[in-house]
């Protein structure tokens, strides 16, 4: 199946594998055409910024995006676009250490982790290719594992579910009906393209 979709690099394609379902992957689709990123302009009514200095600033994670058993989850990223850790200057690490720093004084947080995403999402399982940190707390009601790199049996099936979006995203684009707003409907989509085969692929990720 196809796993190309022009305006997308190989790395892109790897960031739809991440996304959650169709309406997810058709902004990214979107938005990686646009030369956009969601880290760059940050939507202040998803993102609660908390703490900003010159390069970096910090935010709560929208509660949809919070894992299981998580109870704080801050997003820490510089204001400009870079993907690797080698475009990160001294002032990008002082930056960085001073929000970590004043964030665990501010929230009170006496334990966590501090996650770095960076450079190829196939090798850190991010969504967005724009550098970032997590501080992530958990709240003692069960096991809670950050992952970097997914079951290669579970990418796999995904490569599928991705190539299934592609054609759904192609028909949509095709029909005109690319407006950058959820005007769509993902099973009617899929109904108009996909065969038996594919579209029990895509049916658990129905929104
Ligand atoms: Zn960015």
């Amino acid at each position: 199946m196809n796993q190309t979709i022009p305006g997308l690099d190989s790395q892109d394609i790897t960031l739809l594998q991440n996304a959650r379902n169709y309406h997810y992957a058709r902004d990214m689709i979107l938005q990686i055409r646009k030369n956009e990123c969601s880290f760059c302009q940050l939507d202040p009514n998803k993102n609660k910024v908390i703490f900003d200095l010159e390069l970096w600033h910090t935010w709560t994670c929208p509660p949809q995006f919070m894992a299981k058993s998580i109870e704080k989850h801050f997003v820490i990223a510089p204001k400009r676009h870079i993907t690797h850790i080698k475009d990160m200057t001294g002032e990008d690490w002082a930056d960085l250490a001073g929000i970590a720093n004043i964030i665990t004084e501010e929230q009170d947080i006496d334990g966590g982790a501090l996650l770095m995403r960076f450079g190829n999402p196939a090798k850190n399982a991010q969504s967005m290719r724009h550098l970032h940190c997590n501080i992530y707390v958990p709240d003692g009601t069960g096991e809670v594992k950050l992952t970097i790199a997914k079951d290669p049996a579970k990418i796999a099936k995904k490569k599928l579910v991705v190539a299934c979006w592609i054609k759904m995203f192609q028909l949509e684009e095709a029909r005109e009906f690319v407006t950058g707003e959820h005007s769509f409907d993902d099973k009617k989509l899929a109904e108009n393209c996909l065969s038996n085969e594919e579209y029990a692929l895509v049916e658990p990720y129905f929104v």
